[in-house]
């Protein structure tokens, strides 16, 4: 076992009598695992018993629903906004299909937002064609050009709704980026781990729990043009979260665009096994480590997100996360990992 890396898992049996069985003893087992970096604990309960939900993707075009659009084509120039010179020159920046505007409701004093396509409702499988590498390279320069302004903040941030399930305001599909001194409190809290860990054990944690992931391939999903993808120990989601770490790239300027090629060519596959699994909304990031230090490694981290039902609408998330910051899995990340791999195989064979 890696030195100072601990999976920990705390079982629990929960026992009622089940009216569905003539009021006869029922358990139900549980589980608390201690996240191997910050030690935050994740309920894992309820085993399949959230299942992601259908979404109506054609009714999201039709006129009624769709309302006023301001990132489709025909409004995007009038309605979105554009930098001040002294941050960005051309005001605006594009590749492809991508726009990058600053966000006209700003989270933080540096807060874009990347409109990715044309259309207006983008399946998953319809990212193809370079939409996603223009997205990440476009928004990438965005940072990079940010982070070279004197005094600019430190942290470089990629977050992505898609899909009214996740939160996202606008089905159009977009991403949104940020130059923050606030990266939130779970990377604030990763990088200070993070930076333990190194002095601690005079490694890069990451890089480390790679190597204990790989050599004991629970949880494992694959390599790709030298990132590693694998299913979380302590998911954050309701339905486990998948990360991609590229290990030894640690700052904003080590991330080239070969490594966004890398994780463009992992997310077909993992959009592929989504599809399959109907999973249809996600909350994603990418985070990289602080520039000139090399103990946090650039990753990007997704968790799918579906309504309970929808009859009522009901949110996957509830009071676990809104009050008690617990985050509660459905989903053993080991199965995850497991039916994700085939797509893995299948999409880097080119079949
Ligand atoms: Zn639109």
């Amino acid at each position: 076992m890696s030195e100072g890396i601990h999976f920990e898992t705390t079982e629990f049996a929960s026992t009622f009598l089940d009216p569905r069985r003539e009021f006869e003893p029922t358990v139900e087992r549980i589980q608390v695992r201690l996240d191997p970096l910050t030690g935050r604990s994740v309920h894992l309960a309820h085993f399949g018993a959230i299942q992601p939900q259908r979404l109506d993707l054609e009714s999201y075009g039709r006129a009624e629903v769709k309302g006023f659009c301001p990132f489709c084509p025909e409004h995007r120039h009038r309605a979105t906004p554009r930098f001040p010179a002294d941050v960005l020159p051309e005001g605006r920046l594009v590749a492809g299909e991508t726009l990058l505007v600053p966000n006209l409701f700003p989270y933080d004093a540096f807060s874009a937002v990347a409109i990715m396509t044309h259309e207006h409702v983008v399946p998953l499988e319809g990212f193809t064609g370079g939409i996603l590498e223009d997205a990440f390279s476009t928004g990438l320069k965005f940072l990079r050009v940010v982070r070279s302004l004197p005094g600019a903040p430190a942290h470089a941030l990629m977050a992505w709704n898609y899909m009214p399930p996740s939160g996202g305001g606008l089905i159009h599909p977009h991403q949104q980026y940020f130059v923050t001194g606030h990266p939130g409190n779970r990377y604030t809290e990763e990088l200070r781990a993070c930076l333990m860990f190194d002095q601690r054990h005079g490694k890069d944690y990451w890089s480390e729990l790679l190597r204990e992931e790989a050599r004991r391939g629970e949880r494992y999903v694959a390599e790709v043009g030298g990132s590693h993808w694998l299913a979380s120990f302590a998911p954050i989601g309701v339905l486990g979260d998948l990360v991609c770490v590229f290990p030894g790239v640690f700052g904003l300027g080590d991330f080239t665009g070969k490594h966004v090629a890398s994780l463009v060519e992992g997310l077909n596959c993992l959009f592929r096994y989504f599809s399959d699994a109907g999973i249809h909304s996600f909350n994603a990031s990418l985070f990289f480590g602080q520039e000139g230090r090399k103990t946090f490694s650039a990753q990007f981290r997704i968790a799918p997100r579906t309504f309970l039902n929808t009859r009522d609408y009901a949110s996957d998330l509830n009071f676990f996360q809104a009050v008690l910051h617990q985050p509660v899995s459905v989903v053993r990340p080991e199965d995850l990992a497991r039916e994700v791999r085939p797509y893995f195989d299948v999409g880097r064979r080119g079949e």
